[in-house]
């Protein structure tokens, strides 16, 4: 289990700490800081559900749409135990963000149901999500605000989303959710999307230090999609993985792991815990071994001011959420620490996201090839373009991503005016 994680501050406040340091930088208008701030749109719904006992169970869904500014609203829904309000609140700003720092045409959302994923079948699973949906229905849409998989759902959560939207507006209408299975309007590379932009952007790193990827060790915390695909093409194309954990424990070989036999264990054991290739260690210690490049993929706060002095990789690459606090960023910049911010490392999955909604709505298909290439495109430009920021301002990474991605939104707001 992931050791107390200190939480420091709750997502909507670490972003509001991080937005008001890169806001002040800006000169940003007040009034415009205020707006930025503050979500558009915050719907709360309650679902009841027919559980498979018989008994009628009520949970709590939320959607938050932060900014329009830019497009329709984007961004993920997430099952869980944990899920409040105020963490998609902040969620759905970060989408803004992120969104904008890759500078595709959409705003930020992003939703969640409040739920016990690992006590329900797939049957409760199926109806929470249908009649989420169903509740939610006049506010997302293709041109309105587009869904897609975060933690606990997957291709199968967007088929149901797909088809609930679908037969309530008597169309098929696969662009309602992107991160759907390929045979449904899905796109090639999406399911590899985030994790590819994790590699892509650590690459760009890795030439900025000159540092080749053989003698490149890495460590992945978490292996759900994001880690698990990172770990793979990280291996494929050359990087030493030395340690993964996953949220029951972890495997850590200081001369690199036999990545293709740790997936198939994984995928038989629901786990990496217990692999033989390696000794075993904790999802927690993991993240104070010796490497040198660090990629959380689990969760948020997991790198805080308790540990962030033992952190010993010389590169972040924020494949999670929110996986570092803002005292924590602070403490790792002083230690000369590179750290690629969520916004940018994490944002290849919402860029494929966006290619698989133009794909829909042209309802013409690209090879992975293509999709690859022009995520590529993307992603190296996004870093080149927070470098720069970066310099310009002297401001760590993190706050060089806020300030492009701010200064972008803002920038279209003031062209769009205050409809009154
Ligand atoms: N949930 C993912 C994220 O946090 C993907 C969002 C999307 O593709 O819309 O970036």
């Amino acid at each position: 289990m992931i050791e107390a994680i200190d939480k420091e501050l709750s997502i909507f406040e670490s972003m509001g700490a991080r937005f008001d340091i890169a806001a002040r930088k800006l000169n940003l208008d007040p009034g415009l800081e205020k707006y930025l701030r503050t979500p558009n749109r915050e719907i709360i719904v309650h679902i009841p559900v027919t559980m498979d006992n018989g008994r009628l169970e009520v949970f709590d869904g939320f959607r938050v749409q932060h900014s329009i500014a830019r497009g329709p609203c984007k961004g993920g829904v997430r099952f869980g135990s944990q899920v409040t309000l105020d963490e998609i609140r902040g969620l759905a700003a970060e989408m803004t963000w992120k969104c904008a720092v890759v500078n595709i045409p959409f705003g930020g959302a992003k939703g969640g149901v409040a739920c016990d994923v690992p006590n329900l079948s797939p049957g409760e699973l199926e109806r929470i999500t249908r009649r989420y949906t169903a509740e939610i229905l006049d506010y997302i849409g293709p041109e309105r605000d587009v869904p897609a998989p975060d933690m606990n759902t997957n291709e199968q959560t967007m088929a149901w989303i797909m088809d609930t939207y679908s037969m309530h507006v008597r169309h098929t209408t696969t662009a309602v959710v992107t991160g759907k299975p390929i045979d449904l309007g899905g796109s090639k590379g999406r399911r590899e999307a985030t994790g590819r932009g994790c590699m892509m952007t650590c690459d760009e790193a890795l030439k900025r230090f000159g540092r080749e990827k053989q003698s490149t060790r890495v460590i992945v915390q978490g292996f759900g999609n994001v880690g698990s695909q990172a770990a793979r093409l990280m291996h494929e194309s050359g990087y030493k993985i030395i340690g993964v954990a996953d949220i029951a424990g972890g495997v850590f070989n200081p001369h690199g792991l036999d990545i293709p036999a740790l997936l198939e264990y994984a995928n038989k054991n629901h786990s990496v815990q217990g692999f033989s290739g390696g000794e075993s260690i904790t999802n927690g210690d993991i993240l104070e071994q010796d490497c040198d490049v660090l990629l959380p993929a689990a969760t948020e706060s997991v790198i805080n001011s308790k540990n962030a002095d033992r952190i010993k990789a010389r590169i972040l690459v924020e494949g999670a959420n929110s996986p570092t606090t803002p005292p924590a960023d602070q403490i790792l910049f002083d230690r000369g620490v590179f750290v690629i911010p969520d916004i940018l490392a994490n944002a290849g999955g919402v860029t494929v996201s966006y290619f698989e909604w133009v794909q829909d709505r042209e309802g013409y298909f690209w090879t992975e090839q293509v999709v690859n290439e022009r995520l590529h495109a993307i992603m190296v430009s996004a870093f080149e373009q927070v470098a720069a920021y970066g310099e310009k301002y002297n401001v760590n990474n993190r706050i060089a991503a806020y300030m492009l991605a701010i200064d972008r939104v803002a920038f279209s707001l003031k062209l769009r005016g205050i409809y009154a």
